[in-house]
């Protein structure tokens, strides 16, 4: 398949415009992508984050998504006051766990939700923050204890990275709900926030926010407990938005940067995001190029289902749905 085949429709970026969606993950399970994100609320761009659930959507080609509605709301954390700030759902065993940043007593804390479907309902996993203020030391600041990007290791080690102005990581016991052990710090450079784990090629990449306004920086390792080299950027300043959060996945044979601008309009901007979704590309020593933000998006992803060789073996090639 190629681009230019019957299925040449384009995504246009924002992906998703109402309602407004910030700071996205995803998942791919079972050919499907899951996409979860925050929700912005602010009635303009006078105000600050006003943020009170998490959203999710799915899609099996990137373009056409379905609201699976906000499975995930501040209210099921009786310990969390306010801020429903940006998370990462993993699946590990049939369950699916929801890591997301909050307010809570003494600052910034991460919890985590858990689920029998990916689309929820998510109910607290523990009762209480898995990761707060005081856990963490490494800067003064009471807001570093956010932004958590999970990664559940071939060896069956799962390992939670999160923070702002420091990047803090720490195992995950297997109920994926306690951590395991002491927590770290990852020294790149220029951490802002929005750590995202992924691994590509047998390269673990470890992305980020870096600058402010933000751009996305990068850095690579041979282990996810490294050690990390610096790689430079992949992407710009997002259009009009101060912050940039990226979700980065393989899909149907190609890659994708996952990103919000505030690019919706009227009334798009910092505190009123949305979603957008670019083609990621590697070279061929594991580097990423720049990305290119558009306004025309991605292609319909299409099943990498036959090799083209193989196109006219039968009548019925192409019927897959
Ligand atoms: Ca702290």
């Amino acid at each position: 398949m190629t681009e230019l085949s019957a299925n040449f429709l384009l995504a246009a970026n924002p992906v998703i415009t109402n309602p407004l969606t910030a700071d996205p993950a995803a998942l791919v399970y079972r050919d499907t992508v899951y996409l979860y994100t925050g929700n912005d609320e602010a009635p303009d761009n006078n105000h600050f984050y006003q943020m009170k659930k998490w959203l999710c959507f799915s899609s099996t080609n990137l373009v056409d998504w379905t609201p699976h509605g906000a499975p995930l709301s501040l209210t099921n954390f009786v310990w969390a006051s306010s801020d429903a700030w940006a998370g990462q759902v993993i699946e590990r065993q049939g369950k699916f766990y929801w890591y997301v940043a909050v307010t809570a007593k003494g600052g910034k804390a991460i919890g985590v939700a858990v689920a029998d479907s990916p689309t929820g309902p998510f109910k607290d996993a523990r009762g209480s923050a898995l990761v707060s203020n005081e856990m963490t030391t490494a800067t003064k600041i009471n807001w570093d204890d956010i932004d958590p990007t999970v990664w559940l290791d071939a060896d069956g080690q799962a390992y939670l990275f999160w923070g702002n102005t420091v990047c803090y990581y720490a195992k995950l016991k297997e109920n994926m709900a306690e951590l395991d052990g002491s927590i770290q710090t990852v020294d790149v450079p220029n951490f802002t926030e929005a750590p995202w784990i992924h691994q590509h090629g047998g390269i673990y990449y470890l992305s980020y926010a870096t600058g402010f306004p933000e751009k996305t920086a990068y850095a690579t390792a041979p282990k996810i407990t490294g050690p990390w080299t610096y790689r430079g950027l992949l992407a710009e300043f997002a259009g009009n938005c101060n912050t940039m959060h990226q979700a980065i996945i393989d899909y149907q044979g190609r890659s994708y940067f996952i990103y919000h601008n505030g690019g919706t309009q009227p009334n798009g901007g910092s505190f009123r995001r949305s979603v957008c979704i670019d083609y990621l590309n590697y070279n061929a020593d594991g580097t990423i190029q720049r990305i290119n933000q558009t306004s025309e998006g991605v292609a319909r992803a299409v099943a990498q289902w036959a090799p083209v060789t193989e196109k006219k073996t039968t009548a019925t090639t192409g019927a897959r749905k």
